[in-house]
């Protein structure tokens, strides 16, 4: 169907379809704004559902919900259509963060676009924004190029949820990319997943061999999910002697020194995020196209390697991989305030908090083979951090606010607000915050950050911490470890702290 010329003019105009941006989109029509989203794909979800993900990482600090609001809603609504476990703890945190939410990416795709449009967002898909203009130092609208053509669609405020800064960046934005001392971004990986896997066959190899592991977990349901859902998850990075024969011997190519796998919410389907590739420019198309050849090398080498070698995997088969190769790190846009190392790993409180932070850092081996300890990192945080409004406002530019991986931080504070939780948080604020402005005619920028605030704990999203429910879901989650402990379906080898779990009555 044509667009008119007259419905080129939006409030918002939220620019990626991503975790960040279709959050942003509901949050800013909730608002009142007329919002479009602009999206190159035919579904929502960004890496989650492109790039074929497996879990969401916790929305957790400890046993803490920090991220609540629209993710909440939106993880609750595919509980809802069984197509989610939702978040479940992890009995050991390190490598994967306290909890897991397992989603099935149809469903992911389905409740992002019913919420959507129940927001009264217009999606347009498959449409690419290729252009901005700007006038004086304001952004007032893109350009999208499409089979139609390309048309141009303004707004009042911009939010950019491209995960790449690719407005900001067309509009002039200053930015930094990856490490500060070399620019190096984090790995790209391209996720598959492998069907016909005899999980308990797996599971019990890992259980009789975890001295050939880097770390792994089983899992406990703290809250009910679909009875049509597997009740047994488990994740673990390992198999570490079977891959270095497979190297040594020439019969396995794989860029990392370890298999990372995960259970889904099928049967019998095991999630890997196990291939490594190195120096991916996801802003490039011919480093891309590099990086989608060396990605399909490796899945297609380790999975018949596994099939080949490994315990389980005999009647296994490779069912999935993504529409594109998973980028993790690209540009980070230059705003008002940087976020640093050291705000998210002593647990900075801000003035302007618009989000919590609350994952450790986490930075995938940027220069080898190895994991976590041998040129990875996995740090835990003090305390959960306050994300400020100061790093969503692009430096000089107005009419443009950002959402997601892109915000203005380092590649170490990148490292923990990256996973699916944080930016999402991001979103919801990013999108309130560009239907406050347009609607109140003033820039982002000199946006008043209380009305902001008041904005998002109106749509229940968490800015500070409630002790009385942090004690709460403490309670709760030590109760459902210790039940599951003591009725023999977890193992105490799997559990960090197993002196916490294991008396009669919990100890808080
Ligand atoms: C390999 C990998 C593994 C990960 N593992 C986990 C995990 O286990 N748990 C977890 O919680 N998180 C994980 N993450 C992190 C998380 O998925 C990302 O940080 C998150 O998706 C970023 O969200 P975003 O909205 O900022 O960007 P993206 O997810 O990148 O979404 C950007 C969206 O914008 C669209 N877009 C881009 N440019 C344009 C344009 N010019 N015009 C129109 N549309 C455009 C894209 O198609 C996409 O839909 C992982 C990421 C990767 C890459």
């Amino acid at each position: 169907m044509a667009h008119k010329a007259e419905d080129r003019t939006y409030d918002v105009i939220v620019v990626g379809g991503g975790p960040s941006g279709f959050v942003a989109a509901i949050a800013a029509a909730r608002e009142g704004a007329r919002t479009l989203l602009v999206e190159r794909y035919g579904f929502l979800g960004g890496m989650p559902t492109s790039a074929a993900l497996g879990p969401i990482s916790p929305f957790y600090f400890d046993d803490e919900q920090v991220i609540q609001g629209i993710p909440h809603e939106f993880v609750q609504r595919m509980v809802a259509d069984g197509g989610s476990t939702g978040h479940i703890r992890c009995t050991n945190p390190h490598g994967s963060g306290s909890y897991l939410c397992f989603y099935d990416r149809e469903a992911y795709k389905w409740a992002a676009l019913s919420m959507i449009l129940e927001a009264g967002v217009t999606p347009l898909f498959h449409s690419f924004v290729s252009g901005v203009r700007v006038e004086g130092d304001r952004v007032t609208g893109v350009s999208v190029t499409n089979k139609s053509g390309t048309s141009f669609y303004s707004a009042s405020v911009v939010v950019d949820a491209t995960g790449d800064g690719d407005v900001a960046t067309l509009a002039g934005a200053e930015y930094v990319v990856g490490r500060e001392a070399d620019g190096a971004v984090q790995p790209s990986t391209m996720m598959f997943d492998m069907a016909g896997v005899d999980t308990a066959a797996v599971k019990a190899y890992m259980d009789d061999n975890l001295d050939d592991f880097e770390w792994a977990s089983e899992m406990v349901a703290v809250h009910p999910y679909s009875e049509r859902l597997p009740r047994q998850h488990f994740v673990g990075q390992g198999f570490k002697r079977l891959v270095k024969e497979g190297m040594d011997a020439g019969e396995l190519h794989l860029g990392r020194d370890s298999v990372l796998f995960l259970t889904t919410c099928h049967p019998g389907v095991l999630h890997f995020n196990s291939t490594r590739i190195q120096n991916v420019d996801g802003t490039s198309a011919e480093s891309l196209t590099a990086g989608e050849i060396e990605g399909r090398r490796q899945v297609m080498s380790l999975s018949r390697y596994l099939i080949a070698r490994f315990p389980g995997f005999e009647n296994a088969q490779l069912i999935a991989t993504g529409v594109q190769i998973g980028i993790r790190e690209s540009r980070h846009i230059l705003g008002e305030y940087t976020l640093t190392a050291d705000d998210v790993m002593s647990g900075r409180k801000q003035e302007d908090v618009v989000a919590r932070g609350y994952f450790p850092v986490d930075i995938h081996n940027v220069d080898g083979v190895e994991g976590y300890g041998e040129g990875g990192v996995w740090a835990g945080l003090d305390d959960s951090y306050d994300i400020p409004y100061r790093c969503l406002v692009p430096a000089r530019l107005d009419g443009l606010v950002i959402a997601g991986r892109a915000i203005s931080a380092s590649h170490e504070a990148h490292g923990s607000f990256r996973t699916q939780g944080g930016v999402m948080a991001i979103g919801q604020a990013s999108g309130t915050a560009a239907a406050l402005a347009a609607l109140g005619g003033v820039a982002p920028r000199r946006l008043d950050v209380a009305e902001l605030q008041a904005a998002l704990l109106r749509q229940k999203a968490s800015l500070r911490r409630d002790p009385e429910r942090a004690r709460e879901e403490r309670r709760r989650a030590v109760q459902a470890v210790s039940a599951a402990l003591a009725e023999g379906r977890i193992s105490a080898k799997y559990l960090a702290d197993a002196g916490t779990f294991t008396g009669q009555a919990p100890r808080l």
